[in-house]
């Protein structure tokens, strides 16, 4: 029977989950696990946010990838603390591999770690880490109807962000059905339009984060 060995294999992810959890609020810090596409943008959102954050924030990365450190290699070009973590073929980062990379992070250095997830749309979402909130990342080019075909990656996350909107023009996709489609599976789902091309819109997104940051280092 494949359903109650696919329970157990998230059970036993959400134990260990848990303990990362209990580590990082104990260190006070907050925890984003990122998710979306390849390409969808996720390591250009994290070039930008350290960017315009790095004087507020001590940001630490923790990279996934199925293969190769390019995307770590970029982010500590920033001056950012950042660990890749390479799958070996598995689509999804868990939080035994999450667990692996802690002795590599300082934690009485880092107010925000970004967990970098590997792209895709599916898996990820099932997958607890440790994270305070999952946020997804979504190209307007992946088309409006992206909610209807990956539900879980919309019902999981807290934020969304729609990125590359300075394409619009060039696109059948639509922006408002995009939303509307997205809010209909999560109606608590707070959207950011942004470019990490032009820099439109992801004011906001900083705004969330300083927020967000803010109150978990307010908690005992
Ligand atoms: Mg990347
Ligand atoms: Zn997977």
């Amino acid at each position: 029977m494949k359903v109650p060995v696919i329970r157990n294999i998230l059970e036993a992810n959400d134990r260990i989950a848990e303990q990362n959890r209990e580590l990082f609020k104990k260190s006070g810090v907050f925890v984003i696990n990122l998710m979306g596409s390849p390409g969808a943008g996720k390591t250009s959102l994290l070039e930008r946010t350290i960017d315009a954050l790095k004087e507020e924030l001590r940001i630490g990365i923790i990279e996934g990838d199925i293969q190769s450190s390019r995307d770590a290699e970029r982010l500590a070009r920033k001056g950012v603390p950042a660990v890749q973590i390479n799958t070996g073929g598995a689509c999804h980062l868990d939080g035994n591999m999450i667990r692996g990379a802690l002795p590599e992070l300082d934690f009485s250095k880092i107010d925000l770690l970004v967990v970098e997830n590997v792209g895709n749309l599916v898996c990820p979402a099932e997958f607890k880490v440790g994270e305070d909130v999952k946020t997804m990342i979504l190209s307007i080019t992946e088309g409006d109807d992206k909610p209807a075909k990956y539900p879980l990656m919309f019902r999981e996350s807290r934020v969304l962000l729609v990125n590359k909107v300075d394409l619009l023009p060039y696109l059948d996709s639509d922006l408002e059905t995009l939303k509307q489609n997205s809010l209909r599976i999560n109606p608590s789902l707070e959207i950011f339009e942004i470019s990490c091309k032009t820099g439109e819109g992801l004011e906001h997104w900083y705004t969330w984060l300083r927020n967000a940051t803010g109150a978990s280092k307010k908690e005992p």
